[in-house]
């Protein structure tokens, strides 16, 4: 069974046959740098990330772009809001973007553009949609004459009317149908502008996702995705601007993915609903809330939930503790050779349109079984790479096992307001207090250890302590 992947466009899941062979061309529409990113935003960036694994995995060359949204009005405002220039407003969410980014351990894109780099390509499209009839000038503003594309609405599936029936429509006489959107904007006082054969302005929203994917991937490409909300207008409009332009189908395989809903609500900026990655990473491993966002498939919305981030901080434990277990057990060397049966079942389900809840499930039978084959002794070797191959390719295990489990140590530590070295010295006060056989002493300090979340264990090599769950 080949790769399939469900597609927006036509609702269905369909087997994906890239357009040349062994290149897979893939544009996900990035943030627009305002503001720290939320875990909607997260949402988005490890859906792409596991798929831009998995085609890695699969040996396809895979050619991704992601873009940031540079200028827009939420940087203008904000920008003035702060009293900053909107490019260094933008420039500062760029380098969070990128904190985020490595924290979350995504792989990098081959180019993430910025639509301010990128304006003569728009003008050149702007240009071409006026000269073909799909565009005309208003004023300095430039607008998309929907009607003038038979295929408006192809990607959402709702034709004029029904769009019209669900949106606010403003009044603009400038535009000669309501749902006409601007491919370009005169700009007003203190705003950002460049030249352009319309007078100086800057690009509307949706122009810059079709000018920066196709410049970098051609048209057609393969795989365009984002997050839900974008469907429509953004996708759509994309659609109809490339496609006019160029008189080409824009891009083969749509996917989007689903919501984090806080409290039954859909999280975004303008509910006021919102949760930045970095204070939940303040709390939680980057590959815990990773594990979280994979046990739901990328389709269905998901309810953000504390607990259900406690249970996946336990279970990356277990599978870094197995890796770890498994790598003391058999060293450095390996034959390299990879159980296939477990390997085949983990493809398979990937396969079927990245369902990774189901591919979870082969990786925890994975680590329930190395974990059997440690304790009652057998072949190792093959199936601890097979768990490696599958943990890899869902971006779960990225660090060595043992700085993972130290990190999670201090880390769990620091939130109980204690030091290594702090537990280290009590270990000692009672190693002193059981010498002398002060047994309430020693007592003592366990059960205050305990108290506070650190559980002492006496073996044949000493005392060694846990964190409590
Ligand atoms: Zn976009």
């Amino acid at each position: 069974m080949p790769l399939c992947i469900t597609n927006t466009m036509s609702g269905r899941k369909e087997p994906f046959v890239p357009l040349n062979p062994g290149v897979v061309t893939m544009y996900v529409c990035g943030v627009t740098v305002y503001d720290r990113c939320h875990i909607g935003h997260a949402r988005a960036l490890l859906t792409f990330d596991v798929i831009y694994r998995y085609l890695c995995f699969l040996g396809y060359d895979c050619r991704f772009v992601r873009n940031f949204t540079d200028v827009d009005d939420k940087i203008i405002n904000r920008a003035r809001e702060e009293g900053v220039p909107p490019e260094e407003l933008a420039q500062r969410y760029i380098d969070e973007f990128h904190r985020d980014a490595a924290a979350l351990g995504l792989l990098e894109p081959a180019v993430e553009p910025c639509a301010t780099g990128h304006i003569p390509e728009m003008i050149d499209i702007v240009s071409r949609l006026v000269e073909g009839g799909n565009a005309y000038e208003a004023a300095g503003d430039v607008y998309f004459a929907v009607e003038s594309f038979r295929d408006y609405g192809k990607l959402s599936g709702r034709g004029l009317d029904e769009m019209m029936a669900g949106a606010r429509i403003e009044v603009d006489d400038r535009k000669r149908h309501p749902m006409d959107f601007a491919l370009w904007k005169a700009s007003k006082e203190g705003e950002p502008f460049w030249d352009s054969p319309w007078g100086r302005g800057r690009p509307g929203w949706h122009i810059e996702c079709s000018a920066m994917s196709t410049k970098y991937l051609g048209q057609p490409f393969d795989i365009h995705g984002g997050g839900q909300d974008l469907v429509f207008p953004h996708n759509e409009n994309e659609i109809a601007q490339s496609e006019c332009a160029a008189e080409a189908p824009f891009a083969r395989y749509w996917i989007h993915n689903g919501f984090v809903q806080l409290a039954k609500e859909k999280m975004s900026k303008s509910t006021g609903n919102i949760l930045s990655i970095r204070e939940v990473l303040e709390r939680f491993d980057p590959a815990a809330l990773r594990l979280y966002m994979l046990t739901t498939h990328y389709r269905n919305p998901i309810e953000f939930s504390e607990e259900a981030l406690a249970e996946a901080q336990r279970a990356v434990g277990r599978v870094y503790e197995t890796v770890g277990r498994a790598d003391r057990a058999l060293g450095p060397s390996s034959d390299g050779a990879v159980e296939p049966g477990p390997l085949d079942d983990f493809r398979r389900e990937l396969d079927d349109d990245f369902n990774t809840p189901r591919a979870l499930a082969v990786v925890f039978e994975e680590v329930r079984a190395v974990n059997r084959l440690l304790d009652r002794g057998g072949d190792l070797d093959a199936r601890r790479n097979a768990l490696r191959a599958m943990t890899e390719t869902l971006g779960l295990v990225q660090a060595p096992p043992e700085h993972f489990l130290a990190d999670r140590r201090r880390a769990g530590l620091s939130r109980l307001a204690l030091s290594e070295e702090e537990v280290r010295q009590l270990i000692e006060e009672r190693n002193e207090a059981r010498r002398v056989k002060d047994w309430g002493q020693a007592d003592g300090i366990r059960d205050a250890l305990k108290e506070k979340g650190v559980v002492l264990k006496d073996g044949p090599s000493g005392t060694t302590w846990e964190l409590a769950e």
